[in-house]
């Protein structure tokens, strides 16, 4: 059984989860959140009578600081660490992640997201494509699923995935959204993860922001519109070189019509550009195709 636990982090209205798997020997989690909310963490895990020390394994989905910013305290109590190939580096060294970070943050970089310290290398596990692991009764399956980030893997266990960020961020009852920040975005990668999540079978994702999502086949189309559609939207610009900082107002108008075609109540808008600031999905937008348009001028 995996169970969610709430960040209930309301500094930028960005709900964060972890999940927890408890068996007769291990308790493993998914996702530390950030530093900055390890109190919240510990007491959900309290409501589960653990504490910090108590957790053996933890799987990460990527390296950004909402999803593994804490990884170094559980390190710091024992546990094993489980990392993307190319992410594994700025968790045993996380000088150059921390610095970008405060860079885009400035002085709201400590109320954010907190410190995060080196691990040492032999508490790192750096996971490999399809690599399986039993603990007791599961098995958790890897799934590298880049295009949100290229250090992004998806963990099974039977018929239901640990999704990270790949299958976009969902809150029941309101429609789905993509997180597209720099520097990773990549559509055709991101796509191609959404297959291989179609050909899993699953009975139901479960996304960091925030929670459990069934039916998957129905969901995962919706990010797969989405994918294509902002994308598609944010291409003519990138060709005439319009300099982004002009797109923020004229994409975000675009998403929040778009958001209201979709069911979302009015007084709930605003809290979705908080949740997913359209100025980081420009930006990561942008990116991908300038590299990508560069990259077919050279062939
Ligand atoms: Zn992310």
């Amino acid at each position: 059984m995996i169970h969610i636990l709430n960040h209930k982090f309301e500094r930028i209205a960005l709900p964060i989860a972890s999940f927890l798997i408890k068996t007769p020997n291990h308790n493993i989690l998914f996702e530390t959140g950030p530093h900055s909310s390890i109190k919240e963490l510990t007491a959900e895990l309290a409501r589960h009578s653990l504490e910090i020390k108590d957790i053996d394994q933890v799987f990460l989905t990527h390296i950004h600081l909402d999803h593994a910013g804490a990884a170094w305290v559980f390190a710091e109590q024992g546990a094993k660490i489980y990392v993307h190939p190319k992410g594994y580096k700025h968790l045993a060294d996380p000088s150059r992640l921390m610095e970008s970070a405060r860079r885009i943050y400035q002085d709201m970089m400590d109320m954010l997201w907190g410190e995060m310290h080196p691990i040492p290398e032999n508490q790192l596990h750096i996971l490999n494509d399809h690599e399986e692991f039993t603990f007791d009764d599961i098995t958790i399956k890897t799934h590298f699923t880049p295009g949100h980030a290229v250090h992004h893997a998806a963990f099974q266990i039977g018929d239901e995935l640990i999704a990270g960020d790949v299958a976009g961020v969902k809150e029941e009852g309101a429609p789905s959204v993509i997180p597209c920040p720099p520097p990773d975005i990549h559509i055709e990668d991101w796509l191609a993860s959404i297959e291989r999540l179609r050909t899993l079978n699953l009975k139901a994702v479960y996304v960091t922001h925030f929670g459990k999502v069934s039916p998957v086949e129905q969901h995962l189309d919706e990010i797969e519109f989405l994918l294509k559609d902002w994308s598609e939207w944010i291409r003519p610009y990138v060709e005439k070189e319009v300099p982004p900082k002009e797109l923020i107002k004229p994409m975000q108008a675009y998403i929040l019509e778009q958001l209201k075609e979709r069911g979302i109540s009015e007084d709930k808008l605003t809290t979705y550009e908080f949740r997913n600031p359209t100025s980081a999905n420009v930006f990561g937008l942008y990116r991908y195709w300038k590299r990508k348009l560069e990259f077919e001028k050279k062939k």
